[in-house]
Order: structure tokens, then C-alpha cells, then sequence
């Protein structure tokens, strides 16, 4: 099989690559991501050696290099990544998310359409459901309305109706993915962990906002890239899956764990004023996915600590 992976060079892309290729070793794999500044070469420079892998610096936006790929290489699969992806960003530009991760969404689709693929696998997030009371509220199921609160959740939203429409308009074979807060290595330091991390190295001020106590679900990456395999191999067609690992910890308290990993003073963390819209509580209900076999195999109990000496290590480098 021949599997196109959008956006492998950045965090969980890498990560997938990674995953399926080890896992798949009779597949053929092809990567197009532009390399943002949140995309790596080097996150999976040893796997361009494998002859199974081809990798094309390119933009999904771009209707016409899309349409050359599709024609020689045609993908039997897609699993879509590519996206901006970080919310900050999305609060002071949102432009370029609406342009990346709806209109470049399009294009694939369209593609996927005129070259006839086996499976169209659209990466999104929790964030599309907007924002959970932080005491007693129920975690989103599939079935929860989407009200997204900030562009970049807008923005996938958005193209998750979109995807959802062709499959209802046109039949493509498409599924989707909704997944809490990923944790691991190759994550750009912008992001909570690396960033708190790379903070706490130099000695400088923890920015936390607000009062800290906004709580998220957090999984580990390569569970969300066992999830998406599940979903590909026993998933059903024109189906919605959400992904956590029922891991809730409030921003304070993995700040706090992380400084402690790196024996590094509470004092550090320094409170500033909160996001715009910033959701309280994500939390997210993955039974149906775990009807289908998947369950989390990694808790943040017994990785945090290894994820953090591996930051430690390249950014003191
Ligand atoms: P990331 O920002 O680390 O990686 C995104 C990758 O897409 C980068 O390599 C970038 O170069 C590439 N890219 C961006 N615009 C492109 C374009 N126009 N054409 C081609 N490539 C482009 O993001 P991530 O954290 O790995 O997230 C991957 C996907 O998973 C996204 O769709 C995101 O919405 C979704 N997601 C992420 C999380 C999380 O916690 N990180 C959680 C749930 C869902």
C-alpha cells in the first residue's frame, strides 16, 4: 500500500512515520510538508534513508503539486497532519490557519476525489468542542456540538465539516480523529512542555496563564499514532473517533512536575495574563474508539520523566 502522510516532518507526523513504517514494513510511505518553522527535516532524517520513504518539500495549498503527487505516486491512503497548529499563533494570525488547515484540506480532498483513494484519515483535535466547566462537567463524546472558542479550533472545526461533506456528498471513505493534548519528543519548543523546559534550563521566568488551573487531557504521541492505526484498520467510514487517554492534570501541576524532574524552584513560575478565550477544561471521552480494541498504553507517570531529559539534552547542546 502506498500511504501519503500531510505534515510528517512535524511533531506527531514524525511520530507516525515512525510508528507505521516500523509497523508496516511491506508499505510504501510518501511525505509532503512545506517545513514551517514547526517542521524538522532532522525529526526523521534517518528514516529518509529507507528506500520505502519519499519525501516532498511541498504545500498542500498548492492545487497543482498536489495533483502531480496524487498522479505519481497514488496514495491508497491519506492521513492528513498537516496543519498550524498552535493556538497563539492563531489568536494574533489567523489567516494563514483558514488558508493551511481549511482551504489546504480542500485540496487534498479534491485530489483524494479524482484518483480514487481507499481512506482519506483527517488528524484533528478536542478543541472543536469548546470548553468544559472545571468542576462536573462531562467529558465531549463524538456526539457533543462543536463551538470551537479560538481560530486555529475554528479552523479545524471547519475542516472537519468539510471532510465530513465529502463523504456525504461524494462518498470518499473518510474518518476522523479528534485527540486531546499530545506530550513527547520533536515537539517545537512553543509549545507547554518544551517551552516550560527550555525556560527552566536558563533559569528564566515560567509564563503561566491566568491562575494556571486550566486543565487539559493529555496523551502520550505514540498512542495517538497507535489510535490512528486503529482507526484506519477497524474504523468505519464516515465515522468521528475522539482519542485521550483520560489524563487531566491542570497546566500549574505539570509545571510544577516538570521543574521538579529538573530540580529546578517553583519560584521560576511566574503568572501572566490569561489567553484570550482560553478554555478551562478540555476533557475527552474515548470509549468508542476503545470499543474498537485501542487503549492507551503510556502514562505520563512513567514517560514525563524521559521526555523531559530528552529536551534537556538537545537544548543544552
Ligand atoms: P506541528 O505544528 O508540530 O506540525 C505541523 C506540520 O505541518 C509541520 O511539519 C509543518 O511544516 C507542516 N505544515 C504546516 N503547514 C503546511 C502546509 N501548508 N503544507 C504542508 N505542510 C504544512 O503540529 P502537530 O502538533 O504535529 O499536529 C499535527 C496535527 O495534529 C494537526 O492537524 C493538529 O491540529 C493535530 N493535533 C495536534 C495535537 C497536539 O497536541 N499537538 C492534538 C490534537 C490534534
Amino acid at each position: 500500500m502506498n500511504i501519503l502522510v500531510t505534515g510528517g516532518c512535524g511533531f506527531i507526523g514524525s511520530h507516525f512515520l515512525r510508528y507505521m513504517m516500523d509497523t508496516y514494513t511491506n508499505d510504501f510511505f510518501i511525505c509532503i510538508d512545506a517545513l514551517t518553522y514547526a517542521g524538522n527535516r532532522n525529526n526523521i532524517i534517518d528514516l529518509l534513508e529507507d528506500s520505502r520513504l519519499i519525501m516532498i518539500e511541498g504545500d498542500i495549498r498548492d492545487a497543482s503539486l498536489v495533483d502531480t503527487l496524487f498522479a505519481t505516486y497514488m496514495p491508497d491512503v491519506v492521513v492528513h497532519l498537516a496543519a498550524e497548529s498552535h493556538v497563539d499563533r492563531s489568536i494574533t494570525g489567523p489567516q494563514v490557519f483558514l488558508e493551511t488547515n481549511v482551504m489546504g484540506t480542500g485540496v487534498l480532498l479534491d485530489a483524494c476525489l479524482q484518483y480514487g483513494i481507499k481512506r482519506f484519515h483527517h488528524v484533528s483535535t478536542d478543541e472543536v468542542y469548546g470548553a468544559l466547566q472545571l468542576e462536573g462537567g462531562v467529558p465531549f463524546t463524538e456526539e457533543s456540538s462543536l463551538a470551537p472558542t479560538n481560530p486555529y479550533a475554528a479552523s479545524k472545526a471547519s475542516s472537519d465539516l468539510l471532510v465530513l461533506s465529502y463523504h456525504k456528498t461524494y462518498g470518499l471513505p473518510v474518518t476522523i480523529s479528534r485527540c486531546s493534548n499530545n506530550y513527547g519528543t520533536n515537539q517545537y519548543p512553543e509549545k507547554l512542555i518544551p517551552l516550560m523546559i527550555q525556560k527552566a534550563l536558563q533559569d528564566l521566568p515560567l509564563p503561566v496563564y491566568g491562575d494556571g488551573l486550566n486543565v487539559r487531557d493529555w496523551i502520550h504521541v505514540l498512542d495517538h499514532c497507535r489510535a490512528i492505526d486503529c482507526i484506519l484498520h477497524k474504523g468505519r467510514v464516515g465515522e468521528v473517533y475522539n482519542i485521550g487517554a483520560r489524563e487531566e492534570i491542570s497546566n500549574i501541576d505539570l509545571v510544577k512536575r516538570i521543574l521538579t524532574i529538573l530540580g529546578k524552584p517553583y519560584e521560576l513560575i511566574t503568572y501572566v495574563e490569561d489567553r484570550l478565550g482560553h478554555d478551562r477544561r478540555y476533557a475527552i471521552d474515548s470509549s468508542k474508539l476503545e470499543r474498537l480494541g485501542w487503549v492507551p498504553e503510556y502514562t505520563m507517570e512513567d514517560t514525563l520523566v524521559l521526555i523531559v531529559q530528552w529536551y534537556r539534552k538537545r537544548l543544552l547542546n
